[in-house]
């Protein structure tokens, strides 16, 4: 039996997905090898290569001043690279929202090198909220604002645009292409593909290409932006079995209508098991400010952790897994990305109803 898997990271991929990859996987396009033996100078990996990157800006709708580049590392090398890059020049300064975790962990990485601040900070607040109009102040000399979309750990989604004199950088790991992208305000964004487009092991940047003429000349190519757009993300062997899955997975995001389709779909994922905890006479609770409330995290608590235990062991009798919350705050966690289908999230909705009159 196929799991329903509301894991945070890596994602559930579709199925289809993983049953086209199976059938290509030992003979790909008559190559007589699989696409992780193909040589990644090979026509058949150029094709898929270009194909993901082209992809990629055409269902994010990437402005053509900006270059869309894959890096190994995941978000957490785009932590330490965003100041690396970006932090040369005159303006010195990188400001960083703290909504959460994640937002905390990359202000962490962008101290270690150089001159970083927090513009706001949840945390007095327990992570509860993002941002509200005018709360964000920037320091003159501020060469970016850095934002994280949704913070997956807590559950939080940022609904309005932060007001800014500095552009924005963009952490979008957790809901990337799930909603639109301000692009005329950004200099880059930036998303871990394991949450919503493919297998873990790099990176999806789109960066503005003006924003790289200060890059400081003394770094290593491989931390360097430049270096990726100039090799067309082909500058040694990127992971190609993760690029072969993210253009499997955005063809498929562009069937289902891109990002405007991917964000109803989400929402409606996302509506499914908030309902129920709304409707749950306090069984189920949500702590996070309703406006803020993510799509893509539905974090939640039952009333004691005995109870919470009993949950996860029933769900997972059921098929329903991946929904322990994280470590560091406890309760429970749907993640609802791109990947999961609708009715994985309609069979929780019912579960978590039904648990709740057995249970309450
Ligand atoms: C998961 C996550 C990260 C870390 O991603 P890695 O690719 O594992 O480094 C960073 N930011 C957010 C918002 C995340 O959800």
């Amino acid at each position: 039996m196929r799991a329903h898997n509301f894991g945070a990271g890596p994602c559930t991929l579709p199925l289809a997905l993983l049953e086209e990859a199976q059938a290509e996987f030992t003979d790909y396009a008559g190559s007589g090898m699989s696409v992780v033996e193909l040589s990644h100078r090979s026509p058949q990996y150029t094709a898929i290569h270009r194909e993901a990157l082209s992809l990629a800006r055409e269902v994010s709708g990437a402005p053509d001043d900006f270059d869309a580049v894959v890096i190994p590392g995941g978000a957490t090398m785009q932590f330490a690279m965003i100041p690396l890059n970006l932090l040369g020049g005159e303006r010195r300064r990188g400001a960083y929202v703290v909504a959460g975790t994640w937002g905390r962990l990359a202000l962490g990485d962008a101290r270690r090198h150089g001159k970083a601040y927090s513009a706001w900070s949840g945390e007095e607040h327990g992570f509860r909220k993002m941002p509200e109009k005018g709360e964000i102040e920037l320091t003159p000399g501020t060469r970016y604002l850095h934002v994280t979309s949704n913070e997956t750990i807590g559950g939080i989604r940022m609904t309005e645009i932060p007001e800014s004199e500095a552009p924005l950088v963009w952490d979008m790991s957790s809901d990337f292409l799930t909603r639109p992208i301000h692009w005329d305000r950004t200099d880059l964004v930036y998303g871990g593909v394991q949450k919503n487009l493919a297998p873990a092991g790099m990176a999806l940047v789109f960066v503005r290409r003006s924003a790289l003429r200060d890059v400081p000349s003394h770094l290593p190519r491989f931390l360097d932006y430049r270096w990726y757009a100039e090799k067309d993300s082909v500058g040694n062997t990127p992971p190609v079995f993760s690029i072969y899955m993210m253009g499997k997975m955005l063809k498929l995001i562009r069937n289902l209508g891109g990002v405007a389709g991917l964000e109803r779909r989400t929402a409606e994922k996302a509506r499914m098991v908030y309902r129920v905890i709304d409707e749950s006479n306090g069984y189920y609770s949500n702590p996070v400010d309703r406006r803020h409330r993510s799509h893509t995290n539905v974090v939640f608590r039952l009333p004691t952790s005995g109870a919470e235990e009993r949950f996860l062991e029933r769900a997972a009798a059921m098929g329903l897994v991946g929904l322990k919350g994280h470590k560091s705050v406890g309760g429970c966690r749907a993640s609802l990305y791109a990947g999961l289908e609708s009715e994985s999230a309609a069979r929780l909705a019912s579960f978590m109803e039904d648990f709740r009159t057995k249970n309450s």
